[in-house]
This record gives structure tokens, sequence and C-alpha cells, in this order.
């Protein structure tokens, strides 16, 4: 039996065996209410998109800003986002919105840069998949989460950039990385550091271009990745951290997280 909190949704799931009993299971479930409780409270709180409501927007922050009678057609303003109509249908409207958003930009994109790489594309879709930002399938059709645009532009462009070297190849194997360290040097990302064996064909293709030498590096362990990245905070403007869970990249992160909570708090004291 498992019980496990589904963060997106806020329920608690309950696997049970094939032949298990549910009165037993429910029974055992009701047996772990504390840890149910605890782990509900730990859930980030959940964000409508309603009146007022500021939420995270390519980088920037947008507020929510409804009056019945603004017109219908969402807009942004500036650092607001205007929407009229009925007010119990702002969430929806905000989401609709943001899933056209989604579509132009990501599809926009997506097309764009496959035309500039002879790569052919079947269809574009946005969806809200549970633990991805983009699947590639063997057909060429392309799908990506909307909140994608929650995020900074270099992530939204990494992850087209990302199913768009699917269309090569089918796996994340050298081939694979070699193509998204291409990418990265003609994006003009300044540095891509590799963590794990396959990552190490995408360094050597970032430093081996046609324009000189790339600040690409691999490294072995995430100590020694987390070293240098810290090492470079000061000096650079954005990092993005990216890998699978496999790749427990979240301690890069914290890494950083943690690194930046110490220079405030230095910063307070002097
Ligand atoms: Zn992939």
């Amino acid at each position: 039996m498992r019980l496990a909190v589904d963060p997106r949704e806020g329920v608690v799931r309950l696997t049970l065996p094939r032949r298990a009993a549910l009165a037993a299971g429910l029974e055992w479930a009701e047996s772990q209410r504390v840890w149910i409780e605890a782990a509900i409270a730990k859930l980030p709180e959940r964000a409508p998109f309603g009146p007022g409501v500021e939420f995270p927007f390519e980088g920037r922050t947008l507020r929510i800003d409804w009056r019945a009678d603004h017109p219908r057609t969402v807009r942004i303003e500036g650092d607001r986002l205007i929407v009229g109509g009925p007010e119990d249908l702002v969430g929806a409207r905000v989401l609709r919105w943001l899933r056209a958003e989604a579509r132009r930009k990501l599809e926009g994109e997506t097309r764009s840069l496959a035309g500039r790489a002879g790569i052919t594309v079947g269809r574009v879709r946005i969806g809200d998949p549970r633990s991805r930002w983009g699947s590639c399938s063997a057909k060429g059709d392309i799908a990506y989460s909307w909140r994608l645009l929650l995020a900074p532009p270099a992530v939204r462009e990494a992850t087209v950039a990302h199913e768009l070297a699917h269309r090569r190849h089918m796996h994340h194997g050298p081939e694979f990385h070699a193509e998204v360290g291409d990418w990265a040097r003609e994006r003009g990302i300044e540095t891509l550091y590799g963590l794990g064996n396959e990552t190490a064909h995408g360094v050597a293709a970032f430093n081996g271009g046609d324009f000189g030498v790339g600040n690409g590096l691999h490294f072995n362990n995430v100590e020694a990745l987390n070293a240098a990245v810290l090492a470079r905070l000061p000096q650079v403007a954005s990092v993005l951290v990216k890998g699978s869970r496999f790749m427990k990249m979240e301690r890069v992160v914290q890494a950083i997280e943690q690194s930046r909570q110490q220079q405030k708090e230095a910063g307070h004291d002097a």
C-alpha cells in the first residue's frame, strides 16, 4: 500500500495492491492521518488567477487588473494583465489566455528554429503534463506545458531546442547532447556546464564551434559542478539549470539559493 500527496491537484492518493480489501486500506490510511496532514501543510498555496493576483510571467511579474468594464480581450499593459468580464470567470479567462499565448509563442519558436535547422515537425500541442515541460513523439508531434510561460524565456527556449534535438535523435545519448551543445553555442549562451557521461558530448560540441573556444566544462560529480557554478555566481546574469529527476539537479538549485541567502544575510550585518 502506498500513500502520496499530489502537489498539483492537492489530493491524497492511496494505492492498493490488486487484491487488497478497500476497508483495510482505508483503515490504514486513516492511521496515517498525522503524516497526511503534515504533507498537505507543506504544499505550496495554490494561487488561482483571480483579480489582484500576481504571477510570474516570462521572467517578470504580472498583476491581474480586473474590472468588469475592461475589454473582454485579455492584454498586457506594462506589468498589468488587463482582464474584463464577469468576476467569477477571471481565472478561466486568464488560463485560456495563457494557453493561447503558450501556443502562439511555442509553436512560432518551434517552427522557426526547425526551419532554420532543416528539421520537420508534426503537430505542436499545448497541454498540462504532470512532470515534464515538453515531449516529442516518434512521428514528430511536439507537446509543451503552458506553464513554460511562467518560467524565464531561457527555459522555454531550452525546452524548444531539447524537443527539436529529439527530431534527430530519439534518445538522450551522445549525439543528442552534441545537438543541444551546438544549439547553445549558436544561441550565444556564454557558458555550458555538463554533468554525467553523456553531457560530455554536449560540452565538446559547445567548445568546438567555428567561433573559437567556448566556455564549456564537464563535471563528474555534483559537488564539483556546484563549486564551479557558485564561483561564477557574482558575474552571471542568469543560470539555467536543466536536467532530469534522475540527475537530481535540484541540488544545484539548492546550492545557488543557499548562496544567495547567505549573501543577503551578510549584507544585513554590514
Ligand atoms: Zn528529452
